[in-house]
């Protein structure tokens, strides 16, 4: 359960490496119980956020509060919270049940009790008991995560770090590991903070997604605030294949560009008369259109190419400007679109698009 209550508040936080400043005065609120995501490019500052949460490293400057406690100048061997790195650091020598106890063992918990918590982790993260006693090296690399999120567990930590746990792993596994890091977080109702650039990994856990660009979040919002309404092209092109065509308005109601022919009538989210902005349409929103129908907006353009992409087939579509768009459709719809060079028409309604304004 999400509760509205923020555990984890960050107010101007500020990180700079000699000259370079890593992160520009960053605020954020994480809410307890969330599974929160920071998504963004490589060198976006997302390692330098999380190292700074888990106190691995220090603010330059600016706070961090964890409930009512400032807690950004606290040793990381003090803070209630753990981290669960990309290399798993599990103790190879040891057995899967000697490293899932390792946290209770610091704290001096009796062998007994610390063997029942380790065997009750054991269930949580869906592992047979009787790895308690299987060696590390004999462990799968899916079965060596699930160890590492035990152990993480163990420490019972109020929050929960991830630093890309998964990216090491190959395609199936990290889709099963996805699903299962959800359900762990629905059954713990602790709060998660993952990060990730794997767009996808982000869409199918998160409660809340922030985007990070250059030291600082761009938008911060559900998964599909984020995918159906980009504050930015940045934004939108970071949350996958997205057409963005540059549009003005010259009365404040109708919108313009070169390549599009709008139906009269037509109304979309506005801009001031005279404004510029970016009508974004994702690729799934655009149809190849017959004579007789009749879409809000309709462009006309040239087949460039066709991708199969498993279940859905992806079309590559030059206008007559000479933009490429990209239109997408289910195998099962696949468009009878006509050969490769030829002439097609291209239609979406204005309820499919989103307006990013002052570009
Ligand atoms: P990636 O996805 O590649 O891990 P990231 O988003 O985690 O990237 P960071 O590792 O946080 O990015 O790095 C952010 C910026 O800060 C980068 O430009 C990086 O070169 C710089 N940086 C990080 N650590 C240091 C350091 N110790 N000294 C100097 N610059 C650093």
């Amino acid at each position: 359960m999400v509760s509205s209550d923020p555990i984890l508040r960050l107010e101007g936080v500020v990180k700079k490496f000699g000259a370079f400043t890593a992160l520009h005065g960053v605020d954020l609120e994480i809410r307890e119980g969330e599974f929160f995501t920071i998504v963004g490019p490589s060198g976006s500052g997302k390692s330098t956020m999380i190292r700074l949460l888990v106190g691995m490293d220090e603010v330059t400057d600016g706070a961090i509060w964890l409930r009512d406690q400032r807690i950004e100048a606290m040793p990381a061997n003090l803070r209630p919270t753990c981290m669960v790195f990309q290399s798993l650091a599990l103790f190879p020598h040891m057995s899967v049940g000697q490293n899932i106890e390792f946290p209770l063992k610091l704290r001096k918990v009796a062998s007994s009790a610390r063997k029942e918590r380790a065997l009750e982790l054991l269930d949580l993260l869906r592992l047979p008991r009787d790895y308690y006693d299987k060696r590390i090296s004999q462990c799968s690399g899916g079965e060596k995560q699930r160890v590492a999120l035990a152990r993480a567990l163990a420490f019972d930590p109020e929050i929960l770090f991830f630093d890309e746990p998964l990216s090491a792993l190959d395609y199936r596994l990290r889709k099963t590991l996805e699903k299962e890091l959800k359900n762990l977080h629905q059954r713990t109702g602790k709060t998660f903070v993952y990060i990730t650039h794997s767009l996808e990994e982000a869409m199918v856990m998160s409660d809340r997604i922030a985007i990070m660009k250059a030291g600082h979040f761009e938008q911060i919002a559900v998964a599909d605030e984020i995918y159906g309404r980009p504050v930015s092209r940045f934004v939108a092109e970071f949350m996958g294949e997205v057409n963005l065509f540059e549009v003005t308005s010259r009365d404040g109601t109708t919108l313009e560009s070169p390549c599009l022919t709008v139906k009269s009538g037509t109304t979309n989210e506005s801009l001031p008369a005279g404004g510029n902005g970016l009508l974004m349409v994702r690729p799934e929103f655009i149809r190849f259109c017959g004579e007789d129908e009749s879409p809000d907006y309709r462009i006309k353009g040239r087949l460039l190419e066709e991708y199969a992409l498993g279940s859905r087939i992806q079309y590559e579509v030059e206008t007559e400007t000479g933009q490429i768009l990209t239109v997408e459709k289910l195998r099962q719809d696949r468009a009878s679109s006509g050969d490769i060079g030829s002439e097609v028409m291209l239609g979406f309604d204005a309820a499919r698009t989103h307006l990013i304004k002052d570009t």
